[in-house]
């Protein structure tokens, strides 16, 4: 249970609630850190669809000390490898590169496929229910005369803090307190239609591709779907991806909502002419979502103060390779591990928040560029861009530097460079 009484001379308000401000509330409550989270929405809630978590970022979950709830709301047989195998979209889905060919791998190098939801499951009873206020739209951060925080809520009321996260995901307004109202928010002319199907359903239906474990691309010019197993092999998430590139990324503003339903002619339209195994995914994907993809420009800083970025709000990036939420849980595991350090006190909280952007910014902003270089990849095969035997050099160990890196090994450095400041 998050304590209400904290064993640090400051308290902690965190303003957004998906899943990096709930690993961040539960990861402090375990150090002992008193934390209030404020949340727009009337509930915590995430979307109905899989997310893949990487071997960092299990390592990170780890670390933060939720992994273990987190894997008993899980089938044992999700933890699998999480290597994809690239297929060609059109045609007979013929072998474009295998990732596992890539490398040495070792049982370190696996991850898993969650539902979503399940990552609520597993951390909600570890709060403090006391602690999550909701309706709680965050609008404006003002600095106080004793550099402490007065939040702003959309509803009138306002909270007195000594630290702030910020963890209001990609269109986050906390952001404005760190880097001021310049544009770092671009939409990426990625659209992608989202759904999960029975793996049951598919084989009934004549599916070929063994879905089961690996993670599968399906790679054309222009678009690709990704697919993997959830549930043990039960469900299918898909993600189908397509860009409009006749336009430069950032030249067009998503008007509406970045979440639309659409109908399932819109989706069957878009991939007219793929192969069999692909119609059938798109085929039981009865009510899409379509979600437009927007990436952060690189921020040179995720903090200012005893203000502090994690998530989407410090780096939102395309999800190609599946690390946005694991590169959030990066953040969440350094911060609570410098906050909950016995020498950390309200007095050096601006140097441990230096010390936080001195590991992550630059590591979260290179799994962010890396992310989009990788869909660039996987819409150039075909006709006009790779042929067979020729986008595996460009992919060939991109996974490796976000999967192994040893942030253990980051952490003790700063704690040692705070130690002899
Ligand atoms: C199609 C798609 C597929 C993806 N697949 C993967 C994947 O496989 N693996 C992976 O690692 N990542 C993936 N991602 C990225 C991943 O979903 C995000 O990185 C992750 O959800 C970010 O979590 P967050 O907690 O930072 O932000 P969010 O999940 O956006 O949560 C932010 C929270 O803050 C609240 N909020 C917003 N504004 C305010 C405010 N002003 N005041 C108070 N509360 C506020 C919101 O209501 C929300 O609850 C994918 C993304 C997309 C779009």
């Amino acid at each position: 249970m998050s304590p209400t009484a904290s064993t640090k001379d400051f308290r902690v308000a965190i303003i957004g609630g998906g899943m990096c401000g709930l690993a961040c509330a539960v990861g402090l409550a375990k150090r002992g850190i008193a934390s209030d989270v404020f949340e727009a929405a009337p509930k915590f809630d995430e979307v109905g669809a899989g997310v893949g978590i990487g071997p960092n970022a299990l390592r990170a979950l780890k670390g933060i000390g939720v992994l273990d709830a987190v894997l008993a709301r899980l089938d044992r047989d999700d933890r699998t490898a999480r290597r994809m195998l690239y297929l060609s979209g059109t045609g007979a889905h013929e072998e474009v590169y295998d990732y596992n060919n890539s490398s040495e791998f070792t049982d370190a190098d696996t991850g898993l496929g969650m539902y979503r939801p399940a990552f609520l499951d597993a951390l909600l009873p570890l709060m403090d229910p006391k602690t999550a206020h909701f309706n709680k739209r965050c609008t404006s951060i003002e600095t106080l005369d004793t550099g402490d925080y007065r939040l702003h809520f959309a509803d009138g009321t306002t909270h007195d803090a000594g630290l702030v996260i910020g963890a209001d995901g990609i269109k986050s307004t906390s952001r404005n307190a760190v880097v001021g109202e310049r544009k770092v928010l671009q939409f990426t002319n990625t659209v992608a239609y989202r759904g999960l199907v029975p793996r049951d359903t598919l084989l009934q239906d004549g599916l070929k591709s063994d879905l089961s474990q690996r993670v599968h691309n399906f790679v054309g010019i222009d678009k690709h779907i990704i697919v993997f197993p959830i549930q043990s092999g039960k469900i299918i998430n898909i993600v189908a991806f397509s860009t409009d590139n006749s336009v430069p990324p950032g030249s067009v503003a998503v008007a509406g909502p970045w979440v639309q339903s659409v109908p399932q002619q819109e989706l069957l339209d878009t991939y007219a002419g793929w192969g069999p195994d692909a119609q059938l995914l798109l085929k039981y994907m009865k009510t899409p979502s379509k979600w437009f993809i927007h990436t952060l420009t690189p921020l040179d800083t995720f903090v200012c103060g005893r203000i502090a970025l994690v998530g989407d709000a410090a780096h939102g990036m395309t999800p190609h390779l599946g690390s946005g939420v694991g590169q959030g849980f990066e953040d969440v595991f350094v911060l609570c591990q410098l906050l909950g350090h016995p020498t950390t006190t309200k007095a050096n909280l601006e140097e441990v928040l230096k010390a936080y952007d001195t590991i992550r910014q630059p590591r979260a902003n290179m799994v962010l560029r890396e992310s989009f270089r990788a869909g660039v990849i996987y819409e150039s095969y075909g006709k006009l861009g790779y042929g067979l035997g020729e986008m595996g050099g460009h992919l060939a160990r991109i996974w490796e530097p976000i999967w192994r890196h040893d942030l253990d090994g980051d952490v003790a450095a700063a704690i040692e460079s705070l130690k002899e400041r």
